[in-house]
């Protein structure tokens, strides 16, 4: 703690004095760079925004590590005093209960909820509606949190997100206006992809192993059975887990999906049990360790897997 504040009392002042030796521009907020907007994002999705939109004028920390499950997240000492410093703290109320108390008690004004945005849909949407089913009561109150998955949905929190990098920078707040416009062209282009590619198959149906899929299944008409509920650590009981065998018997399922962050075992004995393969369908919750891909290609990956699942042409 006294190394790491020492390193930032130190790398502010030699910014400063740059910053003196300058022409004299303006800084705004007293972060670990001083030149640069201290961002906190607090899993992958909110990072690639935040990076897209605020460029090189920025710095970004994201909470949650790669190869990491993020629904679960803890925060360490340091990262709740990451939470602190940060000049904007850009979350998801109601998916990551470590952060929302962090927010709670430090966040302030600084706090950007995507939500405020992108109002979240109940957790039925886009999905299979059984009325009394067990595991599915349960969540019917609850609100679905991964609105990511929606393409357009994400541009217009882009935008937003542009407003308030602008208000807490005001010298580059045309910048995130043109770069969150270029971001939005990018959604909407893959948007585009979606709804060709997904406009005629044999089959609707999706089994995933957690019902993250609501807001891609209620965007291009799919039809969402999860075997588990929104959140991926709860197991499924042995009824549900009929149910959904049953469910992709009568929908004649060829894939079982899973996710790169979460263990395939359920997946795999659900596919046994059916005759159906298995298959990644990425929740993009966080990528996987090593990955050099982006939201972007991820997407494009997950469309590529639902039209051979699904049968599309
Ligand atoms: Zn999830």
């Amino acid at each position: 703690m006294t190394n790491r504040t020492t390193y930032r009392v130190l790398a502010a002042a030699t910014a400063l004095l740059t910053l003196a030796a300058g022409a004299g521009c303006s800084s705004s907020g007293a972060g670990a760079d001083p030149q640069r907007v201290d961002v906190v994002a607090a899993f992958y999705p909110l990072q690639f925004l935040a990076e897209r939109i605020g460029g090189d004028a920025v710095r970004v920390t994201n909470l949650a590590k790669p190869g990491a499950e993020p629904h679960d997240l803890e925060l360490n000492p340091s990262q709740v005093g990451e939470v602190s410093d940060a000049e904007l703290i850009v979350y998801l109320k109601g998916f990551q209960p470590a952060v929302d108390d962090a927010v709670a008690q430090n966040g302030g004004d600084r706090a950007f909820d995507v939500t405020s945005v992108q109002p979240l849909l109940d957790a039925s949407a886009g999905g299979h509606d059984h009325e009394g089913e067990e595991g599915h009561t349960e969540e019917s109150g609850g609100k679905d949190p991964h609105v990511w998955l929606d393409p357009t949905r994400l541009a217009g929190i882009g935008d937003q997100l542009a407003q308030r990098l602008g208000t807490a920078d005001p010298d580059h707040a045309a910048d995130y206006t043109a770069r969150a416009a270029a971001l939005r062209a990018d959604l909407t282009t893959l948007d585009d992809e979606f709804k060709h590619g997904l406009a005629t198959c044999q089959r609707r149906e999706i089994v995933t192993s957690h019902a993250a899929f609501g807001y891609l299944a209620d965007r291009y008409q799919l039809d969402q059975v999860g075997i588990t509920g929104l959140s991926p650590d709860v197991e499924p009981s042995p009824q549900r887990l009929a149910h959904v065998i049953e469910e992709a018997k009568e929908h004649q399922a060829t894939t079982i999906f899973f996710e790169t962050l979460v263990s395939p075992k359920v997946a795999e004995t659900i596919a046994g049990q059916v005759g159906a393969k298995t298959a990644v369908l990425d929740p993009i919750e966080g990528l996987a360790a090593g990955s050099d891909g982006d939201y972007l290609s991820v997407m494009r990956t997950n469309l590529r897997t639902l039209q051979t699942a699904l049968g599309c042409s």
